[in-house]
Order: C-alpha cells, then sequence, then structure tokens
C-alpha cells in the first residue's frame, strides 16, 4: 500500500510538470526580478558591518552573544518581519584566558598559539614537555604509547586550499580528537598546525572534543609559520621541548537563543522554508566571515523577499541558531523542540561559509522531486550558479534537520580563500566584497521565493536519527 501510494504521488509530480513545469511564467517573472534586485542589494553588506562594529566577537554564552540575540530581534522588527522570537536554548559557556607558547629548546623562541573551545587550561606555572611530531591523526592512532608517554603531541597536518572546503575535512578530525587519542597514550599536552591556509602568524581556534574516562589534556593550535618552526627545529634531530601556558576553562550551562524571524506565506503560512545562519562565532576575530556573512545574506534575501510584491504560498523562516561553533547547540534544541513540526519544514539551507560567490547549487531531495529543483537551478543559473549532486551537505546547522528527514540544499559558496581567515583574529569585515555579497542575496531570495512556491515540496529523504 505504501508503495503504491508511493508510486501515484511520483505519478501525479510527473504530469504535473509534463503540463508546463513547476512554475507559471509569472513566478518565474517574479524570481527574475528578486535576482535582478539582489544583485543591488547593499543591505546585507550594512547588517554585518552592523552586527561586527556594534556586538563584534559573540562567543557562546558570553555578554557579547546576548547582545548579539537582541542586536538580531531589533534588526528583525526594524525590517518589518511579520513573526520575531527568541527561543531560549542552553549552550556550553567556556572562556579564554591569556595563552602563550615558547620552544624552550633546542633553539629557544616564541610560538604563536591559540587555545582550542573546550579545552582545559595548563597549570598556572604552564606545561612543558619534549615534543612527539605526527603528520596526522591516522598515525598518532598508531604510534607507541611508549613513544608518547609524558610528551607533548605536535600534528603536523597542513590543510591546503580548495573551492568546496573538502580538505577542511581532512585536518579537522585531529582538532577534534587529537587531546583524547593523544592522552589515550600518555600524552600530557596536543599542539596542532592550526586548520588554516594561510602563512600568517595568525593561529586558528575550533572546538575540541574530550572522551569521558579519558584523561582531559590541555589542547592549542600553532599557526603555520609557527608549525613550520616546530618541524624545522625537529628535522635537526634534537630533541625539541614546548612550554605552553593557556588559562582557559568551561563555566558550564548557560542560556542563548535561537532568534527566529519570518516572511509569512500568502497560502500555506504553516508550512516553511528555512534559510539560517548561525548568530555565534569565535572570540578571536568579529566573526564576519563566520557567520556574519551568512546572518545578513539570510536576513536580507528574506526582506527583499517581503519588499519585493509578490508573497509566496508558504513561509520564509529565518533561523539564526545559537551556538554553532561549538556543538550545533542551537539547531539540535530547534530540531528537538519542533520535533512535531519538522513534516511543515519543507526544505533548509545554512549560509555558512564566508561572503564569497556561490558557485554550485546541491540538493538533498526525495528524487521524484528533482525537476523542481531543476527549474529552481535554472533561475540560479545565470547568477554563475552550476547544477550539482543531489547529496548536499546544507549547512552545518542543518545536520540535525537532515538527520531527521528534512531536505537540504547547498548555495555553495567559493571557499579557496575562507580558511585563510576563519576561526583567526583575521576575520574581520574588510574582507568582505559588497559585490559578491549582493550575488548571494540574489541566489538566496530566489531560492527561498521559488522553494516556497513549489506545487508540493520536495518529499522527504531517509531518516538516519532515530532522535537529533
Ligand atoms: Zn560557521
Amino acid at each position: 500500500m505504501r508503495l503504491l501510494f508511493a508510486v501515484l504521488t511520483c505519478f501525479t509530480a510527473a504530469i504535473h510538470l509534463a503540463a508546463d513545469g513547476p512554475f507559471s511564467q509569472k513566478t518565474l517573472d517574479h524570481a527574475a526580478k528578486l535576482r535582478e534586485l539582489g544583485l543591488k542589494d547593499t543591505r546585507a553588506y550594512s547588517l554585518v558591518e552592523s552586527l561586527t562594529v556594534e556586538v563584534g566577537p559573540r562567543m557562546a554564552g558570553t555578554p557579547a552573544d546576548k547582545l548579539a540575540v537582541a542586536w538580531a530581534e531589533k534588526k528583525f522588527r526594524e525590517m518589518g518581519f511579520d513573526h520575531v522570537a527568541a527561543e531560549p536554548v542552553p549552550v556550553t559557556h567556556w572562556v579564554r584566558g591569556p595563552e602563550h607558547a615558547w620552544i624552550t629548546a633546542p633553539y629557544p623562541q616564541v610560538l604563536h598559539i591559540t587555545a582550542l573551545g573546550h579545552s582545559i587550561g595548563t597549570p598556572p606555572e604552564g606545561l612543558e614537555a619534549e615534543v612527539f611530531m605526527v603528520p596526522d591523526l591516522a598515525t598518532l592512532k598508531k604510534s607507541k604509547a611508549e613513544d608518547v608517554r609524558g610528551k607533548i603531541v605536535f600534528i603536523n597536518h597542513r590543510t591546503e586550499k580548495s573551492r568546496d572546503g573538502n580538505t577542511y575535512g581532512k585536518t579537522v578530525p585531529g582538532r577534534a580528537a587529537g587531546a583524547a587519542e593523544a592522552a589515550k597514550l600518555g600524552a600530557v599536552g596536543v599542539v596542532i598546525r592550526s586548520i588554516g591556509t594561510d602563512s600568517h602568524r595568525f593561529a586558528h581556534t575550533g572546538v575540541m572534543r574530550y572522551e569521558e574516562d579519558v584523561k582531559r589534556i590541555p589542547a592549542g593550535a600553532i599557526s603555520n609559520p609557527d608549525a613550520d618552526m616546530v618541524q624545522a627545529q625537529l628535522e635537526r634531530g634534537k630533541p625539541v621541548r614546548i612550554k605552553m601556558k593557556l588559562d582557559c576553562k568551561l563555566l558550564g550551562t548557560v542560556m542563548s537563543a535561537n532568534v527566529v524571524g519570518e516572511i509569512k506565506g500568502s497560502a500555506l503560512p504553516d508550512e516553511a522554508v528555512i534559510i539560517s545562519a548561525h548568530l555565534d562565532s569565535w572570540d578571536l576575530g568579529t566573526g564576519a566571515l563566520d557567520d556574519g556573512a551568512g546572518v545578513a545574506i539570510t536576513m536580507a534575501a528574506a526582506k527583499l523577499i517581503a519588499e519585493a510584491g509578490v508573497r509566496p504560498k508558504r513561509t520564509v523562516r529565518v533561523i539564526l541558531f545559537a551556538n554553532e561553533e561549538s556543538g550545533l547547540e542551537g539547531s539540535r534544541h530547534y530540531v528537538t523542540t519542533h520535533q512535531d513540526k519538522l513534516q511543515n519544514m519543507i526544505i533548509g539551507v545554512e549560509s555558512d561559509f564566508g561572503a564569497d560567490v556561490i558557485w554550485r547549487f546541491d540538493t538533498r531531495i526525495d528524487e521524484a522531486y528533482l525537476p523542481v529543483a531543476d527549474a529552481i537551478h535554472k533561475a540560479l543559473e545565470p547568477l554563475g550558479i552550476a547544477r550539482g549532486s543531489n547529496r548536499a551537505f546544507g549547512g552545518p546547522d542543518m545536520t540535525p534537520f537532515r538527520m531527521m528527514g528534512v531536505p537540504v540544499v547547498s548555495l555553495l559558496q567559493d571557499g579557496t580563500d575562507y580558511f585563510d581567515f576563519h576561526h583567526t583574529a583575521d576575520d574581520t569585515f574588510d574582507k568582505i566584497d559588497p559585490k559578491k555579497m549582493a550575488q548571494n542575496v540574489a541566489a538566496y531570495a530566489v531560492f527561498a521565493f521559488l522553494a516556497a512556491e513549489s506545487p508540493d515540496g520536495f518529499g522527504r529523504i531517509p531518516v538516519t536519527a532515530g532522535s537529533p
């Protein structure tokens, strides 16, 4: 019966599409208008300027995080969104203090270090030990405890540049799990080569994870040139010693919020297209690229739809998630607390990869609805956007949605330079090109409008989790 129903559904969709495509000419003309207006957008650029200047760094749980929530609510209201809400979310509060490191032997030098998010601190007098270098996490896992015991493990894994960011996925496990794996072999600390593609002396932070029942040891990242220095000293064949002083700590759980702003649908207001970003940032820069840009692009795109004269059938919901950076806490909480409404969330996307141009449109939808996605792509194509696969990631905060069967898309930005700045003090407003940002606004407005106008949504994708 279920199979028959599925077949009938596909058949109906096919007939519907065969006639004249999923969208009327009037709808496509309006999408073209949104595209042209989007390319002239300056609102997103102003919004990210405002967020970075008036709030600045906004790490989850900090006073600035609360300011960011208030900022977002105020902006949504000023822009006339139909429904605005700050939905409370418990978040992990971790703070960074002063941080220093040195090579103490054989050739003493200063190192530029930053603690990884959630790391414990070192004793106040610092932690000094001989270095044990590995090229990557896999090699560390295969290392012998007798070689590692009592040492500081140095994971010297370089991140290469890539347009789609796939190289980040190769090195980031060392940041996340390096401390736990090193501790299992008796290490006293971990230092990683920054997960970054620049050659500046900025260290890249990012979250790490301890394991239950494994000793917690401090973990930091050193900049690429500093990693080169440690490597060069090791290559001289003498034992190298590092001293580090990290004054960071976990302070427990405090309240933050997901901030939601909606442009209500004209015919099916309970059904929604989600366009999202995350409101929190790391503390070193001002979070312009990560993810002030995404916040601004999605807010500006929804506002553009609201003011362009045609209300789509369904609601366009902008969600600015809390604490993406250290554990997707906002998006997980959203999916848990709105589980009964997931069926009404027809598709979602997150903008969380900086502010460079969008070059590819990936989807992850029920295959029966691919013709609808292809028709949306036709409206995106004049922006220089290629049609990608049906294996979209959707963005980090879409993970809990995807796992619960909500279809997602990726409007993939060019990430070639993204990891030069990501999670560093150099993630600042001057890195954003207003023209490229406007292309993003155009693409988000076209996608959100047409998705909200789709005849029957995008089906569901396989559920991969029992709970978010
Ligand atoms: Zn981000």
